[in-house]
């Protein structure tokens, strides 16, 4: 009913990342059915038993530490988000869920494990304090001590908060590649279960404070892990998968624990947490709306969001124990040679597609040719049996998995270079087409170049571009570190059109000849792993020259 309550007391917010906490070694998260194993998380489970309501279906959007946390923070999927390559950082124009919440007058705080979550990487925007355990590349040996911080911070912060706890307690256990060969995988496995309840035993402190008044009663608190390990699972090759570099069930499905304020003061009207399990597929993706929601704030996704909105959607219906209108499909996408994107149908089904357009190698090498396969997570949970050429699953997820990559690849910007390496020039254009174009002319862009050496792209439909050089033109393409070289003769007069068919960069329009300038383009998708590519001045008069004889400048 309607009713004159006043606007809810924004609630503080906790987000707490365990780094590689499998779902099935917290035991209140273990899916329906799971056998039983010896408890891991006597703290967690306690808390969650009393407070939370538990997701037994949450999935990770990345396998690894920073495109996953970069969802997390972002409610963003990794083709939205672009921070899928080590040492990449996220675009400066997505906002986090700290900088939205900063805007609605939150204090944001966050004490992490350092290692992918360094500042360096665009995790930090948004909080107002950032503190880093680990150098990068390393992990957070100290995590009893950094408990007791965040707890001294809990009591200490100007409220409301957000406060993000991360640690890679559990991530340092030794791990595969540091074992030897032959360990035995229940030895290996004991090591993580002893890391495990490690990590707990320290977390105990900080849930008994989030559990005590007055943070109780006016305090959210999200607890989850940006991916899983896989301790020996068998894969579908016949070998076995250790580690958190795969697209399988033990590294993507994630533990997910959602408490609310006890305190409805503290709450949007009419929400109650009634749920305490939820079955229903949900994606780490969820987590920055829900918070927001919470908060009361609007997500603003920024300038190059197009019209959509985030790829996340609250948790709030769930909580509420009310079924959704949909299920939700999770995606999931690793940006590694052999690898590609997978996606849940929610109800049953685990489709994946490993392409090298999608994955490309970091340095040469064409890449594998494209590979489906598809799982029934009901009857073969191990995933490993390929159904992709059996089963009429197929069909239906690959079609989504191509709008999915449609609505993801937004764009790409070309960076033409000279020589060595000076950047001189940036092309930016749309790339909504995964697979062959179907009329490329019809889509090409007209070369438009502004004074600050920017093609302007009038429309998202463009899949290829008309170059139109006063000659000859050779062309050294880079795409995500594959090279290929293009020419034509005598381009000029009809143009040529550089067209992304899927797999490869190919020039159409002229014959290849010699060479009378030479340009190197470095081609990127913005959205499938590469970094934005910054538009810069035309440094060498020469240079312009030749440019402006190719076409390219006016
Ligand atoms: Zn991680």
């Amino acid at each position: 009913m309607a009713c004159g309550r006043a606007a809810p007391e924004p609630p503080n917010l906790v987000l707490i990342s365990i780094d590689t906490l499998r779902a099935d070694r917290v035991s209140v998260a273990r899916p329906e059915g799971a056998p039983p194993a010896a408890p891991t998380t006597p703290r967690l489970d306690a808390w969650a038993r009393a407070h939370a309501s538990v997701f037994r279906q949450a999935i990770a959007q990345a396998p690894w530490t920073l495109p996953s946390h970069a969802s997390l923070l972002t409610g963003l999927d990794p083709l939205r988000h672009a921070t899928n390559r080590s040492f990449h950082a996220l675009p400066a124009e997505l906002p986090t869920l700290a900088e939205t919440l900063r805007a609605r007058g939150y204090f944001t705080a966050a004490l992490t494990g350092g290692g992918w979550l360094d500042p360096a990487y665009g995790l930090a925007r948004g909080f107002e304090r950032y503190e880093s355990w680990g150098q990068a590349g390393q992990g957070d040996a100290e995590w009893e001590r950094h408990a007791e911080q965040a707890v001294a911070w809990l009591d200490a912060l100007p409220r409301p908060f957000l406060l993000f706890v991360h640690t890679y307690d559990v991530h340092d256990f030794p791990r595969a590649t540091r074992l030897p060969p032959n360990t035995p995988d229940d030895e290996r496995a004991r090591l993580y279960d002893a890391a495990v309840a490690h990590m707990d035993a320290h977390l105990g402190p900080l849930l008994a404070r989030l559990a005590s008044e007055p943070l109780r009663s006016r305090t959210a608190v999200v607890i989850t892990s940006d991916h899983g390990e896989a301790l020996g699972e068998p894969a579908e090759t016949g070998a076995r998968d250790y580690g958190h570099g795969s697209l399988r069930d033990p590294v993507l499905r994630v533990p997910l624990l959602v408490s609310l304020p006890a305190d409805a003061a503290y709450l949007p009207p009419r929400v109650r947490a009634l749920a305490r399990h939820v079955d229903t597929q949900v994606r780490l993706i969820d987590v920055a709306p829900t918070l927001l929601e919470l908060a009361g704030a609007r997500p603003d996704v920024g300038p190059l969001a197009g019209d959509a909105a985030l790829d996340g959607a609250s948790l709030v219906p769930l909580l509420r124990a009310q079924p959704l209108t949909a299920v939700r499909p999770a995606m999931s996408y690793f940006a590694r040679p052999g690898f590609g994107l997978a996606l849940r149908d929610g109800l049953r089904f685990k489709y994946r597609l490993d392409d090298a357009a999608l994955a490309p190698p970091a340095t040469g090498g064409a890449g594998a040719a494209p590979r489906e396969t598809l799982f029934d997570l009901a009857a073969d949970p191990a995933e490993t049996r390929d159904l992709a050429s059996t089963s009429a699953a197929a069909a239906a997820l690959r079609a989504r998995a191509r709008r999915l990559l449609e609505r993801h690849a937004a764009g790409f910007a070309l960076t033409l270079r000279a020589g060595a390496g000076d950047e001189v020039i940036v092309l930016r254009g749309a790339l909504l087409q995964h697979g062959a174009p179907t009329s490329p002319d019809a889509s090409v862009l007209r070369r438009v170049a502004d004074d600050a050496g920017e093609i302007a792209v009038p429309t998202r439909q463009a899949r290829a571009l008309l170059l139109q050089p006063a000659g000859d033109l050779r062309l050294e393409l880079q795409v995500a570190g594959v090279t290929t070289t293009l020419e034509a003769q005598d381009a000029g007069t009809r143009g040529v059109t550089l067209a992304f068919d899927g797999r490869a960069w190919r020039l159409s329009g002229a014959n290849a000849a010699r060479c009378r300038a030479r340009v190197c383009v470095e081609a990127a998708w913005r959205g499938v792993g590469a970094p934005a590519a910054r538009a810069t001045a035309v440094a060498d008069p020469g240079l312009r020259e030749r440019l402006r004889a190719l076409g390219y400048v006016q």
